[in-house]
């Protein structure tokens, strides 16, 4: 009767026995065997088998039924595990394993679609450009919003710098993987810390009017990898991304 408590134990355990073996079949590494299949024993024993397949064969052993001597401390072998198989069963956990694999492959795309290489550093309007201004240079880009507004690292890389800046009041600097640098200043908040990664759009502040600022705004560069800062604005746009 060993084997029909191990047919027990098989379907307790359910998908995940079913599971592998299906996997196993399409691997080829096993063949249904139809003929094996037992009736259950009693409910009784059903119950008792539940917990796993080695303690049912434990148990088949110690109260000396007709298993073979010799066989009982053998790991359950491939063979048996199609015995719990019909073709229902076979076929609801390989179309629940073929949707899983669907939805899981779903999940990462939209995670992707939500997560571009390249996003806006802010929402707001764009106040001001890089180039000459007021006498000077002005080596950024302004983006005004309202004071706490979202301030998201262009794309992934560490932040490098967070803190206090002359002239910034705080700022934030990430490196980025091929070396570009972007600082975001002015900024009210900090919610990053030196050294975390981050990915396009994650927050690493929050929107504020600190340091040289004449209202609450974005100050936003593009240090190229030489160290040049150049205009982020084409920078920008090369990567799909309109600042308006
Ligand atoms: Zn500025």
């Amino acid at each position: 009767m060993w084997r029909g408590r191990i047919v027990v134990a098989a379907v307790a355990a359910g998908a995940f026995a079913a599971a592998g073996q299906a996997m196993a079949a399409e691997q080829g590494q096993s063949e249904p065997q139809q003929d094996d299949y037992a009736p259950l024993a009693s409910g009784e024993k059903a119950a008792a088998s539940l917990g796993s397949v080695v303690g049912a064969e434990e148990k088949s052993s110690s109260d000396g039924s007709d298993e073979p001597s010799g066989v009982g401390g053998a790991a359950p072998s491939p063979e048996i595990l199609p015995v719990a198989r019909t073709a229902d069963t076979e076929n609801e956990v390989r179309q629940l394993a073929k949707s899983q694999q669907v939805e899981r492959a779903r999940e990462a795309a939209i995670r992707e679609a939500r997560q571009p290489d390249y996003v806006a550093p802010a929402q707001g309007v764009f106040t001001s450009g890089f180039g000459g201004r007021w006498g000077t240079t002005h080596y950024g880009i302004d983006i005004a919003n309202s004071k706490g507004t979202k301030i998201a690292s262009v794309a992934e890389g560490t932040v490098i710098e967070a803190g206090p800046a002359s002239g910034f009041g705080l700022w934030v600097r990430v490196q980025h993987p091929d070396g570009t640098i972007t600082v975001y200043g002015h900024v009210h908040s900090i919610t990053v810390s030196e050294g975390q990664k981050v990915e396009a759009g994650d927050q690493i502040a929050t929107m504020g009017n600190r340091g040289f600022s004449t209202g609450t705004h974005l100050h936003f560069e593009v240090w190229n990898p030489s160290g040049k800062k150049i205009n982020p604005l084409p920078w920008l746009n090369a990567r799909g991304v309109s600042v308006t």
